[in-house]
C-alpha cells in the first residue's frame, strides 16, 4: 500500500527476490549484507521477550538466565522496564521512584548492554501516568482529581493527570535522560494515556486548559447528551494524540531519529477509545503497533486475536509489524495468577491465530524469578517454527475480497458509551460468523472504502450508524460500480457527529427507508434501558424468501429464531422482503406458548438491486448483534449466507472437513500462503486448552491468481508437500491432518 514504508522498498529490491527468501535474510547487490541488516528495527525485529520487571528483582535478576532464554525462543527484541512508575537505572532525578530493591544497580543498563551484545533490538519500557504517594504527597498539583477534589488513585498509585506537570514536564525529562544515557532503540508506555472517558479529571491544569480550548467549564458528568462532555471528549482525544507525537519530538532528539516512542495499543478499537486512543490516527502514525492484547477473554475463541491482527493493519498497511504482548502467566480467569504458568495450548492456540492476522510473538513474563519455570519452555517451540518460517508471515497482502468496516466514530458517537452492544457486537457478529463459515475477510476502516475498494466484491456494514457523508458517498461508488453490499440496523442514519439524521443516508442503496421506530431489544430481555417485551420473536419466510438464493439451506423451515431488534422501514417498490417479523410471546408454560401475531408485515431481510449496481442485503433485524452475542447458528449462517449472495464473485477460499477452524489467505511475490487454524477444542469458547485435537483430512480450493501456475504446496508446519492440482481456475489440494496449525507455502 502506498501509504507505507515497505521493507522491501525501503531496500529498494525487487520484491520478487526479497520474498524468495526461505529463512529470516536476503541476499542483496551487497553480498555482505543481509535484509535483516539493512532494514530500520521496527521493520525487522520479530520476536520479543519481555520480562517485566518488579521492584524486587534488582536484587535477584539472573542474567545468565534470560539471556538463555532470548536465545532459545529465538528473540529478536526486548523490552526492559526503564522508568516512569518505578526507575531501574539510578534516575538523577529525586521525584523519579527507584526500584526498592535498586540500591547501586543499574539493572535497567545492565540488560540493555547484555541485549546488545546479544544483537537484539531494544526497547525501553515506561509507564508514566501512575506514581507513588510520597511522590503526591510532594506534587499534589500533578495528579488527577475528581469532581470532589479527591484524587483518582488505582490500588495504592496515585494517577497523574495528562495535562499537568508529571506529564509534560517530568515524563520527557526522564525520555531524555533514559534516551541519551542508554541510545534504546524506543520505547513503549503501559498506561500512557491517563484516565479514560469514564473519568473526567477537575483539576486546576485541566480546568483552565479546557476553558482555554473550548471556552466552557468541565462536564460535571459523564454525558454522551451534554454539550460540555461532547466537547471534553474530542478535546481528551486531541490531547492524547499531542502526547503522543509530543513524546517522538523528544525521544527523536534524544535517542536518535530511529528512536520511536510506541506507547501500547489494544487490539479492539472500541477499547482504545475507551482510552482516548485514537485508533485510525494512531495506527496511522506508527511505524509498528506494540499490541497489549495478551489473551483472549472468558467466553471468546482464539480467533478473536485474528479479528484484532486484522483490525489493526486495516489501519496500520500489511507491511508492517504488530508484536503482541502474549501472556505466558495464568489468565484470564480472575484473579489472574501472574507467577502461575498458563498451559502451552492455551497460549498456543492464541499465538497462531494472531499469526495467522499478522501478528508477531512477544513472549511476556511478570517478573525476574519464575518458580513455575514450565512458563519458561511455554513459547520455545513455537517461537523457533516462527524464526525458520518467518519470510512466509510478514511482508504479505491477504486475499479477502469481503470487507467488514468499523470506525472509532461509530464507536463513539454512536455507542455513546455502550459501544459494546450498539458497535462491537455488530462488527463481532459479523467477523465471527464469516470466520465460521470460512470466508476470508479483511477489516476495512470506513474511511479507507475507496482505496480498498479495488481488492473488494462485498463490503459489510455492521449497523455501521454514524458515518460522514464522504464514508457514504464511498460505499454508494462502491455499489454503482458493482460491488455487493449486506448492512445492517441503523446503518448511515446518524452522521458522524451521532445526529440523527430524518433517513438513512443510504436510503437509496438499501431500498428501504428510516421511520424512527424500532421493535424489540438490543441486548436480551431486561438489560438494556431500550429493551422491551420477552424477546421470544422469530423471522417468517415471506413468499419472496421462499425460491430466494439468498436463503438457500433453509427450505424446510418457515421462521428462524429471533430475540433480536428490528428497525422499522418502509421499503422501496424496487426491493424485495425476504423475512418478517413475528413478535414476540410469551415462552413459558408450554400451554401459552403460542405465537400470538404470526404474520406481520414487518421486513426483517430487505434484497435490493439495480441495474448495473451490486447487490444489496438490508438487514433490519440485528441478527450480526444477536450472533455477536448468542451464537445462535441460523443467524451466523445466514449473515454468511447473504455475503456470498452479495459477492459478484465467489470467495476465492473454499476448505471442506468437520471443524472450527481459522483461514486466512495471502499473496506474496510467486506465491500463496494459505494459513489453516484448528481451533477444534472443547476449550474453544472457554479456558483453558490442556490438549490440542487434530482434524482432517480436509480439500481446499483456491482461487488462482491470473499471473500464478503453482505447481507445489510445502507444509510449513507438518513438512512434505500437499498435493496440489489445478482445476481451471482454481487450485485443489487436501490436508490430512492439522493439529493446532498449518501454513501452506503454494508456490
Ligand atoms: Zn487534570
Amino acid at each position: 500500500m502506498a501509504r507505507n514504508l515497505s521493507r522491501r522498498r525501503f531496500l529498494g529490491v525487487a520484491a520478487g527476490a526479497a520474498a524468495s527468501a526461505g529463512r529470516s535474510a536476503v541476499a542483496r547487490e551487497d553480498p555482505g549484507q543481509t535484509e535483516d541488516d539493512a532494514a530500520p528495527w521496527f521493520l525487522r525485529t520479530r520476536r520479543w521477550v519481555q520480562t517485566n520487571l518488579n521492584e524486587q528483582d534488582p536484587a535477584t535478576y539472573d542474567p545468565e538466565l534470560w539471556a538463555d532464554y532470548w536465545q532459545r525462543v529465538r528473540a529478536q527484541g526486548v523490552i526492559v522496564n526503564a522508568g516512569g512508575i518505578v526507575a531501574f537505572y539510578p534516575s538523577r532525578f529525586d521525584w523519579h521512584h527507584r526500584a526498592l530493591a535498586l540500591g547501586g544497580r543499574d539493572l535497567f543498563g545492565e540488560i540493555v548492554t547484555r541485549a546488545r551484545r546479544a544483537g537484539l533490538t531494544v526497547l525501553a519500557r515506561m509507564d508514566s501516568t501512575r506514581t507513588y504517594e510520597d511522590v503526591f504527597r510532594a506534587h499534589p498539583d500533578w495528579f488527577a482529581r475528581d469532581a470532589n477534589g479527591e484524587p483518582f488513585r488505582s490500588g495504592e498509585l496515585y494517577t497523574a493527570c495528562v495535562n499537568g506537570p508529571w506529564v509534560n514536564e517530568c515524563i520527557p525529562a526522564i525520555l531524555r535522560e533514559i534516551g541519551e544515557r542508554y541510545r534504546p532503540d524506543g520505547f513503549t508506555d503501559n498506561s500512557w494515556s491517563g484516565l479514560g472517558q469514564r473519568q473526567v479529571c477537575h483539576c486546576d491544569h485541566c480546568r483552565t486548559a479546557f476553558r482555554r480550548a473550548a471556552s466552557m467549564d468541565l462536564p460535571a458528568r459523564v454525558d454522551w447528551d451534554f454539550p460540555a462532555y461532547r466537547q471534553w471528549i474530542r478535546w481528551s482525544y486531541a490531547r492524547r494524540t499531542a502526547i503522543w507525537d509530543a513524546c517522538n519530538r523528544v525521544t527523536h532528539e534524544a535517542g536518535g531519529p530511529g528512536c520511536h516512542w510506541l506507547g501500547m495499543c489494544q487490539g479492539e478499537p472500541s477499547r482504545m477509545c475507551e482510552d482516548f486512543r485514537d485508533p485510525n490516527a494512531i495506527w496511522s502514525r506508527s511505524p509498528i503497533v506494540m499490541l497489549d492484547w495478551q489473551a483472549r477473554r472468558t467466553g471468546e475463541g482464539f480467533q478473536a486475536n485474528a479479528i484484532a491482527g486484522r483490525t489493526v493493519h486495516s489501519v496500520l498497511g500489511w507491511d508492517k509489524l504488530v508484536p503482541e504482548s502474549t501472556a505466558l502467566y495464568l489468565g484470564p480467569t480472575r484473579p489472574m495468577f501472574r507467577k502461575a504458568a498458563k498451559p502451552e495450548p492455551e497460549a498456543r492456540l492464541w499465538a497462531v491465530c494472531g499469526m495467522a492476522a499478522g501478528i508477531q510473538p512477544w513472549w511476556h513474563h511478570l517478573g525476574a524469578s519464575q518458580d513455575d519455570r514450565r512458563q519458561l519452555r511455554t513459547a520455545e517451540r513455537l517461537s523457533r517454527w516462527h524464526a525458520e518460517n518467518e519470510a512466509y508471515l510478514v511482508d504479505r497482502t491477504p486475499i479477502a475480497t469481503v470487507g467488514v468496516a468499523w470506525s472509532e466514530t461509530n464507536i463513539d458517537w454512536y455507542g455513546r458509551g455502550e459501544s459494546a452492544t450498539r458497535a462491537v457486537a455488530p462488527f463481532a457478529g459479523v467477523a465471527e460468523s464469516l470466520g465460521l463459515h470460512r470466508v476470508p475477510w479483511r477489516a476495512v476502516h470506513a474511511d479507507r472504502v475507496g482505496p480498498e475498494a479495488s481488492e473488494l466484491d462485498v463490503l459489510v456494514l455492521p449497523n455501521l450508524a454514524a458515518m460522514s457523508d464522504a464514508q457514504c458517498a464511498a460505499v454508494r461508488r462502491f455499489v454503482e460500480a458493482g460491488g455487493g453490499l449486506v448492512a445492517t440496523g441503523e446503518t448511515s442514519l446518524y452522521d458522524d457527529e451521532g445526529r440523527r439524521r430524518a433517513d438513512f443516508a443510504l436510503a437509496d442503496l438499501l431500498g428501504a427507508h428510516a421511520t424512527a421506530e424500532h421493535r424489540g431489544s438490543e441486548v436480551g430481555p431486561t438489560a438494556s434501558p431500550w429493551a422491551s417485551g420477552e424477546g421470544h420473536s422469530y423471522l417468517r419466510v415471506a413468499p419472496a424468501g421462499l425460491k430466494s438464493p439468498a436463503l438457500e439451506g433453509f427450505e424446510e423451515t418457515d421462521i428462524l429464531p429471533f430475540g433480536g431488534r428490528v428497525e422499522i422501514v418502509r421499503v422501496e417498490p424496487g426491493a424485495e422482503v425476504l423475512l418478517t417479523l413475528v413478535p414476540d410471546s410469551p415462552q413459558s408454560p408450554p400451554e401459552n406458548v403460542w405465537m400470538r401475531e404470526p404474520r406481520t408485515a414487518i421486513p426483517g431481510l430487505v434484497l435490493h438491486a439495480t441495474a448495473g449496481s451490486g447487490r444489496v442485503a438490508y438487514l433490519p433485524a440485528d441478527l450480526d448483534r444477536c450472533f455477536g452475542r448468542d451464537r445462535i447458528p441460523d443467524h451466523g449462517r445466514l449473515v454468511a449466507s447473504l455475503v456470498r449472495w452479495a459477492s459478484r464473485r465467489p470467495v476465492p477460499l473454499e476448505v471442506d472437513g468437520p471443524g472450527l477452524l481459522d483461514c486466512h489467505l495471502y499473496r506474496q511475490p510467486g506465491r500463496l500462503v494459505l494459513h489453516v487454524v484448528n481451533l477444534t477444542n472443547p476449550a474453544a469458547f472457554r479456558p483453558y486448552a490442556t490438549e490440542l485435537h487434530p482434524v482432517g483430512p480436509l480439500r481446499v480450493r483456491l482461487a488462482r491468481p491470473k499471473d500464478l501456475r503453482p505447481i507445489r504446496a510445502r507444509r510449513l508446519v507438518a513438512g512434505g508437500e500437499a498435493p496440489c492440482t489445478a482445476d481451471g481456475d482454481w487450485l485443489e489440494l487436501t490436508l490430512e491432518r492439522v493439529l493446532d496449525h498449518e501454513v501452506l507455502a503454494i508456490e
